[in-house]
C-alpha cells in the first residue's frame, strides 16, 4: 500500500471513530481484558495493552487510529502482563467464528487472476498464466453467495446453542465479522469458567467429532428406544435426528442395513456446524472489537440482532464510509457488488467510486488512492 492510501485509510478511519466512538464498548469490567491493535500496515500486533477506563479506550483510538483493535475473550487480573501465564486468567467469554470457503465465480467478469510469477494480471477465470505458464492466483472479492452460506451456518450455530446447550439469547451476540464470516461470543455466567475439556465436549457436539459410527448404526439398527441406552452428547443429537426422520424405531429396525447407513452420513452432514475449532479452544483469543473496522475489507464488524439476523446484509449494512467520490488508480478488480451498487470490472484503469467502494479496493491490495 502507498503512503498516500494509507494517509487516506487514516483520514476516513479518523472520521468513522470520530462519529462512531460510543459505539465501541468492550465488555466489563474493562480493566480485565487486554488489547491488541495492529497500528501500521505491514507491522506486527501490538498487544498486552490495557485500559482504566471507557474513556482512556477512546482517547488511544482517537489518537492512534489504528487499523485494527482486538480485545481478549478473557478477564485476567493482570491484562497488560507480557507473560501470558503471569497474567492470571479469571475467566473467558466463549467465542466462535464461522468463515467459508470462497466460491467459485459464476461468470469470467466476476473473476479475476494475477500470476506471483511473472507479474501478469488479468480479468476473468484462468488456472495457468498465459505467458509463463506457472498456476495463477485468484483475485477474491467477498461474494453475497458466499456470505449467505456462512449466515446459514451461523443460524445453525445458534440454534444448537440456545436449544440444546440452554444458552439464553440475551446472552447471545452475533456480529458479521467485516470481512468472510461472522462470530458468535457468548457472555453467560455458568458458561465463562469451562475449560479446555468442557470447550472440547462443546466443539465436538458442533463438529460432530468422536462420533462411533459402527456402535450408533448398531444400535439402530437393532431398534434400541431411547430409554434403554444411556446415550448422550453428540451421540444421542444424531440418534435422536435419525429417529425423528425415520418415524419410528420399528420403522427403523426393519430398515436395510445401507438406508440406515445413508441417513447417518446425511445427519451428520446436516447437523454439523462448520466452526473453525482452533478459535473456540483457545481462551487467550484475541476478538475482533465490536463495531470496529476490519483492514481486510474496510467494512466494519457489525451487531445484528437475533431477530434480524435472516434478513442481514453484509455488504449493505456493515458500510463504514459515506460515497462522497474518490479517485482510485485500479490495478485489477474483478465485477463487485457493495452498499447496494454494483462495479467493475477495472484493469489498469483511474476510476471514481464513492469512498466507501475505493476503501474496500485497497484494502483487498487491488488500487491505490489517486486524489479526492
Ligand atoms: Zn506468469
Amino acid at each position: 500500500m502507498l503512503q498516500t492510501s494509507l494517509e487516506f485509510l487514516k483520514r476516513e478511519f479518523f472520521k468513522y471513530y470520530y462519529e462512531n466512538i460510543d459505539r465501541l464498548v468492550p465488555p466489563e469490567p474493562i480493566r480485565n481484558r487486554e488489547f491488541g491493535f495492529f497500528l501500521e500496515k505491514g507491522k506486527g500486533m501490538f498487544r498486552h495493552k490495557c485500559f482504566n477506563s471507557l474513556r482512556d479506550f477512546h482517547e488511544f483510538i482517537l489518537s492512534e487510529i489504528p487499523l485494527d483493535i482486538y480485545v481478549s475473550a478473557a478477564n485476567y487480573e493482570d491484562p497488560g502482563n507480557r507473560d501470558m501465564s503471569e497474567k492470571k486468567l479469571v475467566n473467558a467469554e466463549l467465542f466462535f467464528d464461522i468463515d467459508v470457503e470462497p466460491v467459485n465465480a459464476v461468470s469470467d467478469e466476476e473473476a479475476a487472476w494475477i500470476c506471483q510469477k511473472c507479474g501478469q494480471y488479468d480479468i476473468g477465470l484462468k488456472e495457468r498464466c498465459p505467458s509463463c505458464g506457472s498456476p495463477t492466483e485468484l483475485v477474491r472479492l467477498l461474494s453475497e453467495k458466499q456470505l449467505r452460506e456462512a449466515l446459514g451456518e451461523t443460524e445453525k450455530l445458534i440454534h444448537v446453542l440456545i436449544e440444546d446447550l440452554g444458552i439464553a439469547p440475551d446472552n447471545t451476540h452475533v456480529f458479521y465479522s467485516g470481512n468472510r464470516g461472522y462470530h458468535v461470543h457468548i457472555n453467560q455466567e455458568d458458561f465463562l469458567n469451562i475449560t479446555g475439556e468442557g470447550r472440547r465436549e462443546i466443539i465436538d457436539y458442533l463438529l460432530i467429532q468422536g462420533l462411533d459410527e459402527k456402535e450408533l448404526l448398531n444400535i439402530l439398527r437393532r431398534g434400541v428406544s431411547i430409554e434403554n441406552i444411556s446415550l448422550k452428547g453428540v451421540k444421542k443429537r444424531v440418534y435422536m435426528r435419525i429417529l425423528e426422520k425415520a418415524g419410528s424405531v420399528e420403522k427403523l429396525k426393519a430398515s436395510r442395513r445401507e438406508t440406515v447407513l445413508k441417513m447417518l452420513e446425511d445427519v451428520v452432514e446436516e447437523l454439523k456446524v462448520r466452526i473453525d475449532p482452533v478459535v473456540t479452544i483457545d481462551v487467550h483469543r484475541l476478538m475482533r472489537m465490536p463495531e470496529s473496522i476490519n483492514s481486510n475489507s474496510g467494512m466494519v464488524k457489525r451487531r445484528i440482532r437475533l431477530e434480524d439476523l435472516s434478513s442481514f446484509k453484509p455488504l449493505e449494512e456493515a458500510i463504514a464510509f459515506g460515497d462522497e467520490e474518490a479517485c482510485l488508480k485500479v490495478k485489477i478488480a474483478p465485477k463487485f457488488s457493495l452498499g447496494g451498487r454494483t462495479f467493475g470490472p477495472f484493469k489498469d484503469e483511474e476510476v471514481e467510486l464513492p469512498v466507501y467502494a475505493a476503501i474496500y479496493i485497497i484494502c483487498k491490495g487491488l488500487g491505490e488512492y489517486a486524489g479526492g
